[in-house]
């Protein structure tokens, strides 16, 4: 499975470059950022040895996103569980309890969008195996989990309505989820937004997303490290302009992998 040296070296000078970006958005802010962004390099439909010649010494990237559970299962049996897995993609109930309790090394999931979705990765959560749990995952830590609110309006994007819904959830999650870590919110945003995204111009679904923030923490009353909710937002169009906006972790595939295959040309191995 090893890349070759000719794609290992593209993909590392591409990461790279996105994280010396990252970097200098960040440097706008004032104050500076506590913690640094969160670069989520998402691999959907790209192969393992991708991955690997990212996750390997020296550059030993450690945060990757995948959209479809049974290629995510197969990519984190056959990698490293030093892998952080993030799950980003469209969540279906049925497919659950399979997600918290089977996938190796998952460190967070990011697109909660309903009472009975949280519930049941709740139960898979509990339902662990050993065998399955990474390197951080031991002691009896809960799963992270983002609430993906769709910021856009836009019917064909999931997520919860930022007007109607995001504080029960929430709420629901930290009163009947024990298991269940409300890490912070998520959203995609709409498209032709994000090509006018610049650091000058502001993209409103973030400033929504930072304002549902702010609702959720004020009437859930959260205080101290609690009211710490992360923002999700940012891909490879509109990153920098996020992270201006407070983003705290940007989720990058196509400037870092390039263009992806249909998905069913896509090989893991
Ligand atoms: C595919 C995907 C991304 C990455 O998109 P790029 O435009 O390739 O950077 C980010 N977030 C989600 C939820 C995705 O599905």
């Amino acid at each position: 499975m090893p890349p070759t040296p000719a794609r290992s070296n593209t993909l590392i000078s591409n990461l790279s470059a996105v994280a010396t970006r990252i970097t200098a958005a960040s440097s706008k802010l004032s104050p500076p950022k506590e913690t640094p962004v969160r670069l989520i390099a998402v691999s959907k439909l790209k192969p393992a040895s991708d991955i690997l010649a990212l996750h390997s010494a020296p550059v030993s990237h450690q945060h990757f996103g995948e959209n479809y559970l049974q290629e995510l299962q197969e990519k984190a049996r056959l990698l490293p569980p030093t892998i952080k897995w993030h799950f980003i993609g469209g969540l279906q109930s049925n497919k659950c309890v399979s997600l918290a309790r089977d996938t190796k090394s998952l460190w967070a999931v990011e697109s909660v969008d309903s009472e009975k979705k949280a519930g049941l990765l709740d139960k898979g959560w509990g339902d662990r195996k050993v065998e399955v749990l990474g390197e951080e995952g031991k002691g009896g830590e809960q799963l992270r989990v983002f609430v993906q609110v769709n910021t856009s309006g836009e019917e064909n994007k999931s997520g919860v309505d930022p007007e109607e819904g995001v504080v029960g959830l929430c709420r629901f999650i930290r009163e009947k989820c024990p298991r269940l870590k409300l890490q912070g919110l998520m959203t995609i945003g709409a498209i032709a937004r994000s090509r006018a995204t610049t650091p000058e111009n502001e993209n409103e679904d973030f400033l929504t997303l930072k304002s549902v923030r702010e609702k959720v923490v004020s009437v859930l009353g959260l205080e101290g490290k609690e009211a710490h909710l992360e923002l999700s937002m940012g891909m490879s169009e509109d990153f920098e302009g996020a992270i201006v906006l407070g983003s705290d972790e940007v989720r990058v595939g196509t400037t870092i992998f390039g263009d992806r295959p249909p998905k069913d040309q896509a090989r893991v191995v």
